[in-house]
Order: C-alpha cells, then structure tokens, then sequence
C-alpha cells in the first residue's frame, strides 16, 4: 500500500459487519437496511433486465432516462434547474463521486475542509488525491452536533481549495439549518471555494426539519458539486446507483476521473432508479414516517439504557455518548459490545482526527425492523 493510503486498512463497517457475523450479534453498526426498497423498483430493474436495458455498458454519464430523472428531481424539489446533458454524471454509488470529484478537483498540497467527525471515504479520497485534511470539529451543545462558523471561517487557508459538506450528516443526524448553510455559502463565495456536497441522506429527515442543498444558496450553483444515492432513498445500498449535479465545467471534470475508475456501473437499475425517482409523495412521506418510528424506538431504548442520546434530525443513525455508562473510550466499548450483550455498535473515534473529541460517543444505525430494534434495546439494556 502506498504511504499516502497508511492507515487506512479495512473500513470500520466490514470491520464491525464481520464481528456481527462471528458474533452472532444484532448489527447496527454498518448503516443498510435489512427491508429491501420498493417492489415495483424491483419489478422495474426485472423488466429493464429482460428487456436488455443496461446489460451492456451504459453510456459513460448514465443512461438518458435517469439523468432526466435526477434533473426533474433536482427542479421539482429544489427549484434547481440543471441540464441532464452537461450537469448530471451517474456514478457507481454515492462513493464514486466523492472519490472522482476530489480527484478531479484537488491538486497535490491542496487543503479540503471536512466537517469532522467525517464520513470514512472522505479521509481516504482527500489522501488518494495528494489533499491535506482540514477537519472542523462538530461540537456536542445540547442535544444537537453544532457546526461553529467562527471556526469554519478559521479553517480557510490561501491553499484551501474546497469545503466537503455533508448535511443531513454521518454519523451524527445534524440536519444544517438555513442559517448555518447561508454562512457557509458566503463564505465559499467570499473566499473563492468549491464545494462538494454529500447529500445522500436527503430525504431522511424528521420533525419537520427541511433538507436544504447549499447550490440553492447565492452564488454558489458555479461552485458546488452535489451528490447523492438511491441506496439510502430507496433502500437499494447493493445496486450501486449513485449521482452528482454541478456546473458544466465541473462535471467535465469529474466526468474525466470517472470514465477511468469505473467508466459505468449498474446498467439496468439505472433504469430502475429512473422510476424510482418518480415515485408518488406517499413513498417518500411512508419512508420518513416509517424511519421515524424506528429512530424513536431506539433513541428512548438507548436513553432507558442509560446513554446520552442525541436524537437526529436526519439519517439512520443515532450517536449515543457512553460516559453516563461508566465508560470513555467507545473503540473498547464497541469491541466489547457483541461479547456482553450481542449488539454491534461503530465507535464514533474512528471518523476524528481529533480523537479525544470523538472517544465518547458510539453510532447506532436504526434502519432495521422493529422487532429487531426492540431485541437490541432489550438487550442493551442489560448493560
Ligand atoms: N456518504 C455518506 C455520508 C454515507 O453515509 C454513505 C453510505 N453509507 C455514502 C456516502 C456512500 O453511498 P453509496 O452507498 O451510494 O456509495
Ligand atoms: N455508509 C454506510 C455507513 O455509514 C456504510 C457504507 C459502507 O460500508 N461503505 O454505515
């Protein structure tokens, strides 16, 4: 392995997946869901399967009639209006484009700001594009992972290149507010900064707490890159179907890092997805409400338990401090963990570069059924 991948061996969630697995335990540490997403969705990718839709190569930005589909889907929610030909790349998952985008956009030396604790892929791209990281710490302030704007703007550099923004946020269910986001844009506008956004948790939101993507602020449709996934939307983590909308110049850009790592991936779901994006409120309300229940059930659990719970605002995740436990370091926690009650957890340290301000807090992910949520609460609190 090269010097600048050091460090980076096995990715926390096969780690935590295959303790679960030899352990036996009730697996809430790698966030997917153990329901599969919508059977017409499913039906769709038989049909486009049969059909020979997608069973050969793609075309290199995706198949026609999902571009389409994410344009439509950016414009009717968002208001943001983008051209499936030159403004939308299709990519293998989420993960591709956050891979191809700082390897398209970061030059050796370049800083890139990254709201720690940050999601896993983001360290190692950052280093497979020769960037320095600059994390800025989420601080814990009642009940709700803050982002400090004075800190923010202290983070910038002459060498910084771009902010990797991730709102709703892993692991720690912060939702950014319209105030923080606006700070945030003007900042990039005042100090000339790209901004690559990670937006797959989009839809995950709760309690009337609203989604914004950052292109929508002043000034910054030129300047930011957004990205997003079906896996967490629709509940496929296994297809693979990923996306992003930026500007023309920038999505040339990632379009070239792209064709060279995957060139296309998951022809015929691209299809799939397709529809997917066009199905009625209902699923998108259903999905929500469902989820909703689910981060309830767990959160009061864990709370019964004893931990320290910061309910989130958004995705299927749930960050638990464990010191009212007794404990104070959430890697030894969550080692132990499967050992005394048969739950698997992912210590939160592990997305720090400042260790110490993450040791604490553990991340459960809750999008499982509610008989086996019940089951890990039963047994979590046996703690
Ligand atoms: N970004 C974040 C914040 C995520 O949580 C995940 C998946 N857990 C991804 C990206 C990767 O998405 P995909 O599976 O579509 O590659
Ligand atoms: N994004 C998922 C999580 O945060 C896991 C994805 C993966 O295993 N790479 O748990």
């Amino acid at each position: 392995l090269n010097r600048r991948l050091a460090g980076f061996g096995t990715t926390i969630f096969a780690e935590m997946s295959a303790l679960a697995a030899a352990t036996g335990s009730i697996n809430l540490g790698q966030g997917f869901p153990d329901t599969d997403g919508p059977e017409e969705v499913r039906e769709a990718a038989v049909r486009a399967l049969r059909d020979g839709r997608g069973n050969q190569y793609p075309p290199g930005p995706g198949v026609p009639e999902l571009r389409a589909a994410i344009a439509e889907h950016q414009r009717l929610r968002y208001g943001l209006v983008y051209d499936p030909d030159t403004e939308v790349l299709v990519t293998a998952g989420a993960t591709e484009a956050i891979a191809a985008s700082l390897l398209a956009l970061v030059e050796p030396g370049d800083e890139v700001i990254a709201l720690e604790p940050y999601y896993d892929s983001y360290a190692a791209c950052i280093a497979m594009a020769g960037g320095t990281r600059v994390p800025v710490t989420l601080h814990p302030r009642e009940g709700r992972f803050v982002l400090d704007l004075d800190e923010l703007r202290a983070a910038v550099t002459d060498r910084t290149r771009l902010i990797l923004l991730n709102t709703p946020h892993n692991p720690t269910g912060t939702v950014l507010s319209r105030e923080e986001l606006a700070a945030v844009a003007a900042l990039a506008v005042e100090r000339d900064l790209l901004v690559v956004t990670d937006e797959v948790y989009e839809h995950l939101v709760f309690d009337g707490a609203a989604h914004l993507p950052i292109a929508a602020f002043p000034g910054m449709r030129e300047r930011t890159v957004t990205i997003s996934s079906a896996g967490k939307t629709f509940s496929f983590t296994g297809w693979k179907v990923g996306w992003l909308t930026a500007p023309p110049e920038l999505t040339a850009a990632v379009r070239t890092t792209k064709q060279f790592l995957t060139y296309v991936a998951s022809g015929p779901f691209q299809y799939a997805i397709a529809e997917a994006l066009r199905l009625p409120e209902s699923y998108f309300e259903g999905f929500r409400a469902d989820l909703r229940a689910k981060r309830d059930v767990l959160s009061e659990g864990l709370a019964a338990a004893g931990f320290a719970v910061y309910r989130p605002a958004g995705t299927y995740f749930v960050t638990a401090d464990i010191r009212p436990l007794g404990a104070s370091d959430g890697v030894a926690f969550c080692r132990s963990l499967p050992e005394r009650c048969g739950v698997v957890a992912v210590p939160n340290a592990v997305f720090y570069d400042h260790q110490a301000q993450g040791a604490p807090f553990v991340r459960f992910a809750f999008c499982k059924r509610t008989e086996v949520l019940q089951d890990a609460v039963k047994r979590l609190s046996a703690l």
